[in-house]
């Protein structure tokens, strides 16, 4: 750049030096008077400094400018341009430098684009992310992070992970993780202030291009729901378990009776096979209901619809169900909106009637009273079934439909009900896309309202 500008102006004052010079040697030729050689000298010197003001603005200035707009990049300020027309190699170094700067503006708004959206993946990942490097110093946390354990970004950023961090199971992770350089994976619980989480941590040793360990990832999985779900299905197994062994002992333990002798006791004879009969009864309904429950939850579960006619349907279910409150003087009464219909699975909609009447029927005294009543709102049937029976306690209410819950479970099990019918009623419901709720008074009665869209 220095070439640029002083070669031309080196060149411009020796021009006006020789200038001088021959101008003064021919005047002072001319005539020996000092005034000549003063005034000539005065012109040359405004020609002289008129040349260096020219030199400057089309030299010096764009320099000044180019050297301005530079410094700006090198600041990181990839909008400032050179706006000074130049000619030559200046306005062409000038140019250049804009064409650089362009670029350098170009790769700069990539470079904060790649880097948006490598955030928004990382906050909005499901699992939470902490980067530490060699030294153990938290260099990022994400959001889901930040709502596994708290606080604030702030809170751990810049912090060794063993201040910030109090769970021994992620110091262990984090230690082994350097000391083996691979991958460790360790699972703790995490108190939160409305529940417990169940966490898997997987720590992964980051390495530079030398294979040399610079940091770790920590990767934070939620599993709570997956954990819910295990103990779920084990504890399904295990009230399975539970259901099917006691009326397998009952039946085991009076055939053996019977062969031990009893067979001769004609009276013991009777009433251990009516035992073992009814046990054997009570197995066939368990087996048939886990059957429904697991036909309900299989993935491609079809529902049969077509256009149920109620009044049919309840022809059906009704004397059935006269007959079982007779037998304990319950009064059973049914209202009906006449000609109602509905589009729905009608052998899941009639198991829907029989096990909430069934239930009114079996938690009702003698005595008592049950009514069904069936109607229609704009764009739902809505069915209820009221008694006057035992009630169910408030704190029990919202765990009825849960599998095997039962509120008294020797009263339950006693009466011959499996503990799932509620669960099945709930089941066909909701694939019915349709809502049921439970109201309830100790002692005073229960009433379950179904209500089911009619398309
Ligand atoms: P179960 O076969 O034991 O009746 P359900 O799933 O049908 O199983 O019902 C679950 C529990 O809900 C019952 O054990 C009982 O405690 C309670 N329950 C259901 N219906 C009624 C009702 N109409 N009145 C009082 N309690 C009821």
């Amino acid at each position: 750049m220095r070439s640029i500008f002083y070669k031309p102006l080196i060149s411009y004052i020796i021009g006006i030096f020789l200038l001088v010079i021959i101008t003064g040697c021919v005047l002072s030729l001319l005539t020996s008077e000092y005034i000549i050689l003063f005034s000539v000298l005065f012109v040359e010197f405004i020609i002289l400094v008129l040349i260096m003001l020219h030199v400057f603005e089309k030299y010096m200035n764009p320099v000044k400018m180019a050297t301005k707009t530079v410094n700006e990049l090198v600041k990181g300020n990839y909008r400032a341009r050179i706006h000074h027309p130049a000619v030559g190699s200046v306005g062409e170094l000038n140019s250049k430098i804009n064409i650089l700067a362009r670029n350098l503006s170009e790769l700069a708004i990539q470079e904060q684009m790649q880097e948006k959206q490598l955030t928004t993946v990382i906050d909005n990942t499901q699992s939470g992310l902490v980067l530490l490097d060699e030294k153990g110093y938290i260099h990022l946390v994400n959001r889901k992070f930040i709502s596994i354990f708290g606080k604030t970004s702030k809170d751990y950023i810049g912090y060794l992970y063993y201040d910030v961090l109090n769970n021994e199971q992620i110091h262990r992770t984090v230690q082994q993780t350097f000391l083996y350089e691979e991958n460790v994976k360790e699972s703790f619980t995490q108190m939160t202030d409305l529940d417990k989480k169940y966490i898997e941590i997987v720590g992964a040793p980051i390495f530079n291009e030398r294979k040399l360990l610079k940091g770790a990832v920590l990767v934070f999985y939620d599993i709570t729901e997956l954990k819910k779900l295990e103990i779920m299905r084990k504890d399904f197994v295990a009230n399975v378990s539970h259901e099917l062994k006691t009326p397998i002992t009952s039946i085991k333990g009076f055939a053996e009776t019977l062969l031990d002798g009893a067979m001769e006791d004609d009276t013991a004879k009777e009433k251990f096979l009516r035992i073992i009969y009814e046990e054997g009864n009570r197995l066939q309904l368990l087996i048939e209901d886990l059957l429904t429950l697991s036909k309900l939850e299989k993935d491609e579960f079809r529902l049969n619809i077509t256009e149920v006619k109620i009044e049919e349907l309840l022809t059906d279910i009704i004397p059935i169900m006269k007959h079982q409150a007779d037998k304990k003087h319950i009064h059973l009464s049914v209202i009906q909106d006449p000609g109602l219909l509905i589009r729905a699975d009608e052998e899941r909609l009639k198991q829907v009637f029989i096990n909430l009447l069934v239930n009114a029927l079996i938690y009702t005294s003698e005595g008592g009273e049950v009514t069904l009543s069936v109607n229609e709102t704009d764009n739902h049937l809505h069915l209820s079934v009221e008694d006057t029976g035992i009630g169910i306690p408030e704190e029990a209410i919202p765990r009825i439909f849960e599998r095997f819950y039962r509120v008294d479970k020797a009263r339950s099990r006693n009466t011959g009900g499996t503990g799932l019918g509620l669960a099945i009623v709930k089941h066909i419901v909701e694939v019915h896309n349709g809502k049921i709720t439970v109201e309830s008074e100790l002692n005073r009665g229960t009433t379950f309202h179904v209500y089911l869209p009619k398309n």
